[in-house]
This record gives C-alpha cells, structure tokens and sequence, in this order.
C-alpha cells in the first residue's frame, strides 16, 4: 500500500475525499500525482500538493451544507469560509508555518532572494518552489527559500577559470 504523505505529517485522514486548495476540485483520498518524489494534486493542471493543500472534504462542506456528499471529479467547488473554517485554516497555517520553517509572502521572498516577481512565479511553475496558500495568500516555504539560496550561492561562485554557465541561477547581486 502506498504511504499517503499526507497522513504521515498530519495523522490519519477522516474523510473519503480531499478538497485542492489550489483548484477547488476534490478527489478521492489516495488519488495523487507523483512529482519528483511529491504527492501532488491529481489534476494535471495544478500545482497544489496533497499534504498542505488537501482539506478533508467533510470540513468543506460543513461551511457550504448544500454541498454534496460525493463530490463530483472535476467540479470547482468555491470555499466559503466561516468562523469555524477560519480557525481551521489558521490552525493549518500555524502547522505548515513550523513544518516549512516560516511562511513568507512574495514580496519578501523576491527581496530575499533578489529575484524578480516572474521568475519567482518561474520557479514555482518549474516545481523548483512551491506556494502554500493560506487566508487567500500565496506564501512561500522559509526552508524551500533557504535551500534555493543555498544552491543559488553556490552557483555563483566561480571556481576555476571562466564561467560556471549556469547563468540562470547567478542573477544574484550578493
Ligand atoms: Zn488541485
């Protein structure tokens, strides 16, 4: 049997299915879509991961009641948010703020890494960074940052003669 990801940072789930934060579309509890070694969203559009992303149906429809018990695949399901869904998401942010070593909003990330806004959105599109989406959001991971930067730096340095020609990752004014 698969390990869900999801279950082992977050404990064992409770409902059948899952709500993408990313795409508002549901799917069944062990659906996802393996991307270098993530359990992604199983629609092949989105980037939403089945860890942070991914609320138990049942509390999705505890806020919109007319909501069915089966979601449909592919339906876009809005989130309405109420008092208790609230607290709920801001529960979620705290866990995935400890998990991911804080959680930074594009602007500071840009300034951090001294990147512009596109290539920002660039990298998250490659998979290189991932948004983590909270109170409609877009954060970025401290620890995933800090990694970049990491390998950013290293990049940069010139070793030897000449260039590293990894001219992509160097734009950086350290
Ligand atoms: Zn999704």
């Amino acid at each position: 049997m698969v390990e869900l990801h999801r279950e082992q940072a977050r404990g064992k789930d409770r409902s059948k299915y899952f709500w993408c934060l990313h795409c508002e579309r549901a799917y069944e509890r062990t659906e996802f879509r393996l991307v270098e070694e993530l359990q992604m969203c199983p629609y092949a559009d989105c980037n939403g991961d089945t860890v942070t992303d991914a609320w138990e149906w049942n509390s999705i429809r505890r806020a919109n009641p007319a909501y069915p018990r089966v979601p449909k695949h592919g339906v876009r399901y809005a989130m309405y948010r109420d008092e208790k869904i609230i607290k709920e998401e801001f529960a979620r942010y705290r866990e995935a703020s400890v998990r991911q070593g804080g959680l930074m909003i594009q602007a500071n990330a840009t300034f951090v890494l001294n990147l512009s806004k596109q290539r920002l959105s660039d990298l998250v599109q490659s998979g290189r960074l991932h948004w983590h989406e909270f109170f409609d959001t877009k954060f970025l991971s401290c620890r995933e940052i800090a990694g970049f930067k990491k390998v950013k730096r290293k990049a940069g340095r010139p070793f030897g003669k000449g260039k590293t020609g990894n001219v992509d990752e160097t734009d950086s004014a350290e």
